[in-house]
């Protein structure tokens, strides 16, 4: 199913009107989601996401805009119209039910022309659970499984009904970092089987990066970039979503362009024709640096962390705008960690470039 979101805007007025402010908490989000993909609604906290996704599901109303399932404006159905399946951080699950009669409960209260007969229900309980591997816990109680096991069976429950679009709001984020990795590996993998398009919500880059067709990264309310994940990474808009993804995260320098040369501090460490002079900020990926004995672009070393196949080399340069600057290199150059210094040339890709004062991207030709 398609999803179109249109001119999308949620504003939720002032508690106490006269001191307070109104909160714009999606303002104008426009998007195409094409059918059968899995998106990442990602940001950090306070920048709409959730307010996106209950507007989707029909449980939040917009202030402005439209929604389109297909070819169908669902903007004012309830969300029991609009065939969504919803999983919540906290699975919400009836503790006092078996695993079985929780993923039963949404078929149970189907009316009219959707309702099924016990045997079709039970059948479709068991497929839900199949496909979620939870087919041999049908017997428990909710308190008797893991927290991964109980968010398998929210999401049964979410799909016993066959929703057109499956929505996940922080899906993970009461798992354990393994079972996080686990279970968004699974959620990728129900998505695929079942070729629903999904939504999922998190604050969390590297989860949506990891499992997303596309990611959407959103700023107080705003759009910011979307795109196939590498892609956002490779080449973001402005100096936001490049210091919002990536483990570790870009460096970022203040410098400056003359005569089509990057300056850091006073060195020139790069050529960057077509842009004009000006002050600029610098990102630099962590895999962006080669050290080399001729390099150009000096830090002061700090230690070098051996971290299997690669090195990360720990330093320092007046120019950063955090304390320290983080290089990841392959662990065949040898790094001497006594020296004082240490040189790097950069991989013109790597380096991005930012206005000084609005922070987006200038694009410089690499050869
Ligand atoms: P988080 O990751 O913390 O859940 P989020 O990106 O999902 O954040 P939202 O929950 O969508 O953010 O909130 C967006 C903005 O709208 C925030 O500033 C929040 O305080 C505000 N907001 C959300 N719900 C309400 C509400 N019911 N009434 C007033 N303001 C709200």
């Amino acid at each position: 199913m398609k999803i179109v979101l249109q001119n999308l805007t949620k504003i939720f007025p002032a508690r106490d009107k006269k001191k307070g402010k109104e909160t714009i908490a999606v303002n104008d989000f426009t998007f195409t989601i094409p059918d059968g993909k899995l998106v990442g609604l990602l940001g950090p906290s306070g920048c709409g996401k959730s307010t996106t996704l209950y507007m989707i599901s029909g449980l939040q109303v917009p202030t402005g805009g439209k929604i389109f399932f297909g070819d169908d404006d669902v903007t004012k159905l309830t969300p029991e119209n609009r065939g969504v399946g919803l999983v919540f951080q906290n699975y919400a699950l009836y503790p006092h039910m078996t695993v079985k009669q929780n993923i039963l409960f949404p078929l149970q209260n189907l009316r009219g022309p959707d309702k099924l007969k016990k045997k079709e229900m039970i059948e479709r309980a068991y497929e839900a659970a199949r496909l979620v591997q939870i087919d041999e816990l049908m017997e428990r109680k909710p308190s008797e499984l893991s927290g991964g096991q109980q968010q398998r069976v929210a999401i049964a429950r979410a799909l016993v009904k066959m929703p057109k679009v499956l929505l996940l709001d922080e899906p993970l984020s009461n798992l354990d970092a393994r079972l996080r990795l686990q279970t968004r590996e699974e959620i990728k993998r129900i998505q695929k089987e079942t070729g629903i398009t999904t939504i999922f919500v998190t604050h969390d880059q590297e989860e949506a990066m990891s499992i997303s067709d596309i990611i959407v990264v959103m700023k107080l309310g705003v759009v910011q970039q979307i795109g196939a994940p590498q892609n956002v990474y490779d080449d973001p808009t402005n100096l936001f979503v490049a210091k919002f993804l990536g483990t570790p995260p870009i460096n970022v320098f203040n410098g400056r362009v003359e005569d089509g040369k990057l300056i850091i501090g006073d060195a020139a460490v790069l050529d960057v024709p077509g842009v004009d002079d000006r002050d600029v900020f610098v990102g630099i990926r962590p895999e962006g640096f080669i050290p080399s004995d001729e390099g150009a672009f000096e830090c002061k070393l700090s230690s070098v962390e051996v971290m299997g196949r690669d090195v990360s080399v720990v330093c320092t340069n007046d120019a950063s705008a955090n304390p320290f600057v983080r290089a990841i290199v392959d662990a065949d150059y040898k790094i001497d960690r006594e020296a004082e210094t240490v040189k790097f040339n950069l991989k013109p890709h790597k380096v991005l470039l930012f206005d000084s004062v609005t922070e987006e991207r200038i694009r410089f030709e690499v050869n």
